[in-house]
């Protein structure tokens, strides 16, 4: 291949040595570059991301704006405990406060539709006990969510849906959904207005830290930074291969447009693992990683199908029963998950630090752990 040549205005513009290079254009980068941009006003601040579009989980996910349905927040804190718990839903509620603040509603297309949990007649042990916890997690969650009214049983409204199969329906008041695409659009207006450079197509192959600065491969050639930040989630074994960063698929799915859907609110199905919405007049549907977690485990794209046949029999038999529309739009996108509930925001090596793994939950918590990475590297 020519050697490519670049221009004494592009050295100028682009290329030249950048007070702070953050690797990984998704939500959690682009906020994190932002918020380092308005600390820190005279700094050059540059995002690489390797891809045309982002290309992890920013703009492949759901658009839930969710904290936890009960369900998942029994399972967190039977696993990591109550104080944990309670640090992981601030960070998601906090994290979706700061990114309306950031944007707009009206940008983000947001709704508060709430959320609801849905259980079949096999899970009525489970159903049971998450209606037993409602009024415990209304309390417990109270001084974060600002409103004890958070969680009502919402199974009178089954009518309304027309569900097969489910017979308990748990709701969230507090929960919303927003548009994915916009957010990723507004938040790459908004870095570029407010002074960031966001280089899309451009790998970074290795990192080298010196005594002064941080030296970045990249597929522009080789770029010097005082600081990066790696906002590379699900792809940062490739640098720091021994952080518990563990790649988790996730598939969906978008059917055509169906007339008069009306299917208002945010839709979790089986513990969670199972997810789907309203989008204009279609409706998206995700999930399935439960099938076989070690195939799904993997920074790979792809559709498998296992996980795409029980997407198709949940819509026909569960969501939609009987109505078997087409398939328009297939997906998948990678999470990053680990055995804390926290967030990695930390220093990786000298000059270059990290802010990683928002287990599944990004869209909420993205936007305060880019704001934590950037007041953690302007405090060094
Ligand atoms: C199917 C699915 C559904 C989801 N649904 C929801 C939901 O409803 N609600 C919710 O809160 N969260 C949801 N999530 C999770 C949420 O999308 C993520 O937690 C969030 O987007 C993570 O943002 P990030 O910036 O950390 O990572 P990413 O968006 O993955 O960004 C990392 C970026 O780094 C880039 N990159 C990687 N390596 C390099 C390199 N060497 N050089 C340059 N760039 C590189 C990648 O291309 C990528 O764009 C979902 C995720 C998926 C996959």
């Amino acid at each position: 291949m020519a050697q490519r040549l670049f221009s004494y205005w592009e050295h100028q513009t682009f290329l030249d040595a950048y007070d702070v290079v953050v690797v990984g254009g998704g939500i959690v980068g682009l906020t994190a570059a932002i918020f380092t941009q308005r600390l820190r006003p005279m700094a050059r601040v540059c995002v690489l991301e390797r891809d045309l579009l982002p290309n992890g989980a920013s703009t492949k996910n759901a658009g839930f704006a969710c904290f936890g349905s009960i369900s998942e927040l029994i399972e967190q804190e039977k696993r990591n405990g109550t104080a944990a718990l309670l640090q992981v839903v601030r960070a998601r509620w906090q994290g979706l406060a700061l990114l309306r603040e950031l944007l707009g509603d009206e940008a983000l297309h947001y709704e508060g539709v709430g959320g609801f949990e849905l259980f079949c007649p096999e899970d009525a042990a489970l159903a049971h006990t998450c209606q037993e916890h409602m009024e415990y997690y209304n309390h417990l969650l109270a001084p974060i969510i600002g409103t004890a009214d958070i969680f009502r049983d919402a199974t009178a409204r089954l009518p309304e849906f027309g569900f097969a199969g489910v017979d308990v329906m748990l709701e969230n008041t507090a929960e919303g959904c927003l548009d994915s695409g916009r957010l990723m659009r507004s938040l790459l207006r908004l870095a570029w207005q407010e002074g960031v450079t966001v280089l899309h197509g451009c790998p970074v192959t290795g990192l080298e830290s010196r005594a002064s600065d941080v030296r970045l491969q990249t597929g522009l050639g080789n770029m010097l930074a005082g600081q990066v930040l790696l906002a590379t989630n699900a792809f940062t074994a490739q640098f720091f291969p021994a952080l518990d960063v563990q790649p988790g698929r996730g598939q969906v799915l978008v059917t055509e447009p169906i007339p008069e859907l009306a299917m208002r609110g945010t839709f979790h199905y089986d513990k969670g693992y199972y997810y789907f919405r309203q989008v204009g007049n279609r409706l998206l549907l995700g999930g399935g990683r439960n099938l076989d977690f070690s195939a799904e485990a993997t920074t790979e794209p792809g559709l498998t199908p296992l996980v795409q046949n029980r997407l198709e029999q949940l819509l026909n038999e569960v969501i939609l029963p009987g109505q078997h529309p087409r398939i328009d739009y297939r997906w998948s996108g990678v999470m990053a998950f680990g055995a804390d509930l926290e967030p990695i925001i930390q220093p990786l090596a000298p000059g270059i630090y990290g802010a990683l793994r928002c287990n599944g939950m990004g869209v909420a918590m993205g936007t305060g752990s880019g704001q934590r990475a950037a007041a953690m590297m302007n405090s060094q």
